[in-house]
């Protein structure tokens, strides 16, 4: 068992591009195997910090994040990924942070409301105010030149990659910015555990009939390099 340090922070992705640039930076970090992931164990910016790599989807996000918490007693989640945009005014290449998340894909109606996460009573999920604000600056302080939006984002088991789902998305949920498929979990297990969580994507594709061509080659080229870049400056102002 590790030692409970108060301020030990989990940064968590989806893509093992944007894992390897972050681990670039901690060449003192050790790997510990749990349920097939390997969690990084160092320091980023004089914090302690577990590096990991989700997995895709809802459930694969919600174990990560129950390990992180469970085994390796992180007190705060950072989750940095790519997005497909959903708003008029967002496009590919802006900057989204989460305020808030919801599961697209919950509906257990007639019970429970749309979206309602049944006996929750929540449909959706606040980030932390002070980890958002921190993200939000960092974002802006470290790449001037991208439109970085705050506001709600959506998740769901589904690569969204129609201009149909698309509109049917933007339609049921207008306010949306983006979606993607792990955020919204996080979030509940998060607010399950008390622990502040804040989340940051990339808009790699419009989530229409082009999002499976844009998709690889945004990742490399540009989402890993902006995660990284955004990590490194949220940390520096994150206070331990
Ligand atoms: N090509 C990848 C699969 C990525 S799935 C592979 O083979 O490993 C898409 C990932 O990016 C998910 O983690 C999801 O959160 C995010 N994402 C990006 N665009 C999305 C979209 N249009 N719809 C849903 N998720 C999207």
């Amino acid at each position: 068992m590790l030692p409970n340090e108060p301020s030990r922070i989990a940064l968590i992705g989806a893509m093992p591009e944007e894992l390897s640039a972050v681990l670039a930076c901690m060449p003192e970090a050790h790997c510990e195997n749990v349920a097939g992931r390997q969690f990084w164990v160092g320091h980023l910016q004089g914090h302690e910090v577990v590096a990991v790599l989700s997995g895709i989807g809802k459930v694969a996000a919600a174990l990560t994040a129950t390990v992180l918490l469970e085994k390796f007693q992180v007190k705060r989640m950072l989750f940095t990924g790519v997005a497909g945009g959903l708003a008029q005014h967002v496009s590919v290449g802006d900057v989204v942070v989460a305020s808030e998340l919801l599961q697209h894909d919950m509906n257990a109606e007639p019970l429970f409301p749309q979206y309602v996460v049944p006996l929750s009573g929540c449909a959706k999920f606040k980030t932390d105010e002070d980890l958002t604000r921190i993200l939000l600056e960092s974002a802006r302080h470290t790449l001037p030149q991208v439109q970085v939006h705050a506001g709600l984002i959506i998740s769901g088991d589904q690569f969204v990659a129609s201009a149909s789902e698309s509109l049917r998305l933007q339609c049921a949920l207008p306010e949306a910015l983006a979606v993607e498929m792990e955020g919204a979990a996080l979030a509940q297990v998060c607010r399950d555990y008390g622990v502040p969580l804040c989340v940051v994507r990339t808009l790699s594709d419009r989530a229409d009939d082009e999002a499976h061509i844009d998709f690889p080659k945004f990742v490399k080229e540009v989402a890993s390099h902006y995660s990284v870049t955004i990590v490194s400056e949220f940390l520096k102002r994150l206070p331990t």
